[in-house]
């Protein structure tokens, strides 16, 4: 729903999805006070976490897919015991060179893992990645499929794969949560 106005998450609300993504903490903020009165919902942060909004964003946000490094998962589990919070976290993996993104190396997750997992209260239960833009769909599933095999081996069951223009092979390689943009709601403002 980021890029999109409270009017229109409240149309879906209505038609009954309950679960948003939202990249940015102020844009978000906004919404989520102009929609207190529909009670819940299920707040996803899938933007880049800045260090200095991890409080924020753990207040606002049940779920995080964005973590990208050790140093942030560490700061964000400090926060979230501060905070009396349990988040569920998704950890950032970019499984091929792109100079836009964020994200975990397969070499570098692995030797996080053990520290990784030994910070309480985060919920870690798996893993999310984007395709590098302008990567066929030919090459986008195996990028997927790749990524399902990597949260396999850690025992993760949860994979933030897809958006609009890759959810279908996203879908096949095994995604739980698609990232729909505009597909949903239409061209962001
Ligand atoms: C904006 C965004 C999406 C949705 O993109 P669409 O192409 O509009 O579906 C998905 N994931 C992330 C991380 C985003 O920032």
């Amino acid at each position: 729903s980021k890029g999109q106005p409270a009017e229109a998450v409240r149309a879906l609300v209505e038609a009954g999805q309950r679960s948003f993504g939202e990249s940015r903490l102020q844009e978000a903020s906004l919404k989520q006070e102009a929609l207190a009165d529909l009670g819940p919902l299920d707040w996803h942060f899938i933007g880049h976490l800045q260090a200095n909004k991890v409080r924020p964003v753990l207040q606002r946000f049940g779920t995080i897919h964005s973590i990208d490094s050790l140093p942030l998962a560490e700061r964000t589990a400090r926060i979230a015991a501060e905070e009396g919070l349990a988040p569920q976290v998704l950890l950032q993996v970019k499984l091929r060179d792109d100079p836009t993104k964020g994200g975990f190396s397969r070499a570098g997750l692995l030797e996080a893992w053990p520290q990784l997992q030994r910070l309480a209260p985060l919920r870690i239960t798996g893993l999310m990645t984007m395709a590098p833009v302008g990567l066929g769909a030919a090459e986008r599933e195996p990028l997927f499929a790749g990524c399902a095999g990597l949260a396999r081996d850690l025992g993760l069951s949860e994979l933030s794969m897809g958006m609009s223009g890759d959810w279908p092979e996203a879908a096949r390689a095994g995604s739980t949560w698609v990232r729909i943009g505009s597909a949903l709601f239409g061209s962001r403002t």
